[in-house]
């Protein structure tokens, strides 16, 4: 018998886990932290309902810390097997899980210099060096590649079209006495015709289905993003201010670099210089040229035309903290890219505390800003707003350009399931807030009349 438990990512956006269990054999698909609110965050902390040393193997559906960033911790505590995703996947894995431990590691420092931890000393969820130690369970795949976890349970990787590596993960469970059972996991559904990326696969057939529902409720702008990030740009440049962009280090960062480059060489932008300032950005853009599998621009013809398309005409990476501090004592426009992508941390808080009370300046939004994040609040149009424990007043003008977003939206999500030959016998409904998990239902209720539900934190379902 197979069941699976939501242990994360029902009825929000943050914390993809999902325990399938078939007959005491488990793997735990994806294995992310949970971001945003409080109540949220403080899950991160509670013990898994059954022992990380119980699982057998972890399967991820791509790199992003919200369905990665709890693998140091569940290692920590117990967990032994074998960790598979798509090579991609693997190698951004690398900077990725090292950089959260070290951001685990500053929390718990600030919290301990402040003395707003109720535990002393305040603990790091994981450390860079738990992170480490992680990463050597890891193992990469090709898509396609058929991955056979025991006799019983194969699984394999889809490309999904969300960021570099990114993949859809199909399971399928053949015992015995029953005939086979086949469930894919959707991680995260990226956009249809984006520049860079290929577009998300098409899938046949499920027998379950667990699919995304970020912007279930939404339809992106589908004008060209170039259009208003060029207004965004001109404007800004005119009045002599910043454009700061918080944005995830893989994908968006080197999306929007992309599209600089491109509204550069049509003259409809002047010259600026553009910064990234983010290590682990600089490294994942290093990986684009290694993963020709993940993406549709032709990188030799454009190496040929001895032209970068991940870099700008006065382009710059800042690598130590030092250099990052330095931007702030720079005059003129500037367009500055930094994660966190949610302005949750990271070197984009200092930046962000340095120009949020300058009305010449703008902070754009490109990805979706979760319940609870800073980011969320900044969109909300709040006046004021702690950073490192001070409030810094809201000046700046501040923009969201959910073109660049890197999730189908409503439309995308439904040309996306339009694609299944048959119904899966049911389709959970996950990694969406409420309203928008609510809504991608009756969607799909009204337009392919499936069985769907929305999981609730936790629940455990029988698959049969
Ligand atoms: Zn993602």
């Amino acid at each position: 018998m197979a069941t699976i438990q939501f242990l994360g990512a029902a009825e929000t956006v943050t914390g993809s886990k999902y325990l399938l269990d078939v007959g005491g054999t488990r793997a735990l698909i994806d294995c992310g932290l949970f971001q945003g609110l409080k109540h949220l965050r403080l899950r991160n902390w509670d013990p898994l309902p059954i022992a990380p040393s119980s699982i057998h193997w972890v399967l991820l559906t791509h790199a992003h810390i919200d369905h990665t960033g709890y693998l140091p911790r569940l290692v920590r505590d117990g967990f032994r097997g074998p960790v598979y995703s798509t090579s991609a996947t693997a190698d951004l894995l690398k900077i990725m899980l090292p950089d959260s431990g070290k951001l685990q590691e500053e929390d718990a420092e600030y919290a301990n210099r402040k003395g707003f931890s109720k535990h002393k000393p305040a603990l790091p969820l994981y450390t860079e060096q738990d992170a480490n130690s992680a990463l050597k369970q890891v193992r990469g795949f090709k898509y396609g590649d058929d991955v056979q976890l025991n006799k019983f349970i194969s699984a394999r990787f889809i490309s999904a079209g969300h960021i570099l590596g990114s993949s859809f993960v199909e399971v399928t469970v053949s015992e015995r006495q029953s005939a086979p059972i086949r469930i894919l996991f959707s991680g995260d559904i990226g956009r249809y015709n984006e520049p860079i990326l290929n577009d998300p696969s098409s899938v046949d057939e499920a027998d379950y289905l667990l699919v995304e529902s970020t912007y279930g409720n939404r339809v992106h702008d589908h004008t060209d993003p170039k259009v208003r990030l060029a207004e965004i740009v001109n404007s800004t440049a005119e009045r002599g201010g910043k454009i700061i962009i918080p944005a995830f280090a893989v994908g968006r960062t080197q999306l929007l670099v992309y599209y600089l480059r491109e509204l550069e060489d049509e003259g409809r932008i002047p010259v600026l210089p553009v910064v990234v300032d983010s290590p682990m950005a600089a490294e994942a853009t290093r990986l684009y040229a290694r993963h020709h599998e993940d993406h549709d621009f032709d990188v030799e013809r454009i190496e040929k035309l001895n032209r970068n398309p991940l870099a700008t005409r006065n382009f710059s990476l800042v690598q130590g903290r030092a250099g990052s501090r330095a931007l702030n004592e720079q005059k003129g426009p500037m367009v500055i890219i930094s994660a966190s992508g949610m302005a949750t941390g990271g070197r984009v808080l200092h930046h962000l505390a340095h120009w949020l009370p300058d009305p010449a300046s703008t902070v754009i939004f490109v990805g979706y800003q979760a319940e609870g994040t800073r980011g969320r609040r900044l969109q909300n149009g709040e006046k004021e707003i702690k950073i490192h424990g001070e409030m810094v007043p809201v000046n700046a003008h501040v923009e969201s350009l959910g073109s660049l977003s890197a999730h189908a939206d409503s439309e995308e999500l439904l040309r996306w399931l339009a694609g299944f030959k048959r119904p899966p016998k049911n389709t959970f409904i996950v990694h969406g807030e409420p309203d928008s998990a609510n809504a991608l239902r009756q969607k799909i209720v009204e337009k392919f009349g499936w069985n769907a539900t929305i999981p609730v934190y936790q629940q455990n379902v029988t698959l049969e």
